[in-house]
């Protein structure tokens, strides 16, 4: 279990610098207690206090992997029939955006490697990438993968300029302690006109204003949450061109979502009636994550393609 999270107090909004702010959460859900605020000027939602840069590799330790932290989802390693499965309907999205064969791609905070593989399977010729933070997760895909991984975060990495054709960040973004700076690094990665992938949850949807503080994507490691606005706002400060947005909950995030869910049912309070609500509810959420107007969504997550401008 991760020990001794250090916290450090957020002076100013990463994305607009406004230190005008309001205090929206306090989440005490968790073993690790936190809260967020939300920047009066641009809307961007994030933790404040923040876990310190130091501190985050200490909230993807073994327990993060194995489902065994409160705030994790599922042993991705036990359950790698689905992973790739769902990973494969991913490459088949972003094939539509880019030609995968021979193209260069990397996968930041690649975790065991299933999106990477799902590559791999579809685009044999692809030359395959990642970076990882967490030790357990490196030493595991080290073990079992023949892809380049390196260990530590996009910054601490030394690939060329304009190496890369593609740059997938994929749950990956809400993660970071400075985003802003990683998807700088991200832009001087990738050739003119290569495309970023990001999926992220939205909170600005429909599901995270009902929900609110028991909004499921509010978890220890979410240290900043975009709304469609906001994380439009970053791409354009960082130089890139948003191509399209999807509001659909793709099938690994729903399936560990149930899985969090299954394990809160576990609690003497919830009841079979409540899961099986839930359960329904979540493939509910699939369908209609197809349904969105403008800046409205249903669905708490999200997928953007963008190209470097
Ligand atoms: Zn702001």
């Amino acid at each position: 279990m991760a020990q001794n999270i250090q916290f450090k107090k957020i002076s100013q909004c990463f994305l607009c610098g406004s230190k005008k702010r309001v205090l929206k959460y306090k989440i005490n859900s968790f073993k690790i207690k936190f809260q967020y605020k939300q920047c009066l000027k641009c809307g961007m939602f994030y933790m404040d206090p923040m876990v310190s840069r130091a501190s985050v590799p200490k909230l993807y330790e073994k327990g993060y992997y194995t489902g065994e932290a409160d705030y994790s989802y599922f042993d991705e390693s036990k359950n790698k029939k689905v992973v790739i499965a769902a990973r494969l309907s991913q490459v088949k999205n972003i094939s539509k955006f880019v030609n995968l064969n021979n193209a260069r791609l990397l996968d930041i905070g690649c975790s065991f490697g299933g999106f990477l593989e799902a590559v791999s399977k579809l685009y044999p010729s692809c030359d395959l990438y990642g970076t990882e933070i967490s030790d357990f997760a490196y030493h595991h895909l080290k073990k079992n993968s023949k892809t380049k991984i390196f260990k530590g975060d996009i910054n601490q990495t030394n690939f060329p300029p304009q190496f890369f054709d593609v740059i997938t960040m994929l749950e990956v973004i809400e993660h970071l302690p400075s985003p802003r700076k990683d998807l700088g690094t991200v832009q001087k990665l990738l050739k003119p006109g290569g495309l970023l992938v990001i999926q992220t949850p939205n909170v600005g949807s429909l599901e995270a204003r009902i929900k609110k503080g028991r909004f499921t994507n509010f978890l220890p490691g979410h240290l900043v949450l975009f709304s469609r606005k906001t994380l439009r706002q970053l791409l354009k400060r960082a130089g890139f061109k948003v191509k399209k947005l999807y509001y659909v909950d793709i099938d690994p995030l729903s399936y560990s979502k149930y899985k969090l869910f299954q394990k809160e049912c576990k609690e003497p309070s919830r009841n079979l009636i409540e899961h099986y609500f839930r359960f329904i509810c979540q493939l509910f959420q699939t369908l209609i994550g197809h349904i969105n107007f403008g800046n409205f969504s249903i669905a708490g997550g999200m997928t953007c393609y963008a190209t470097k401008s």
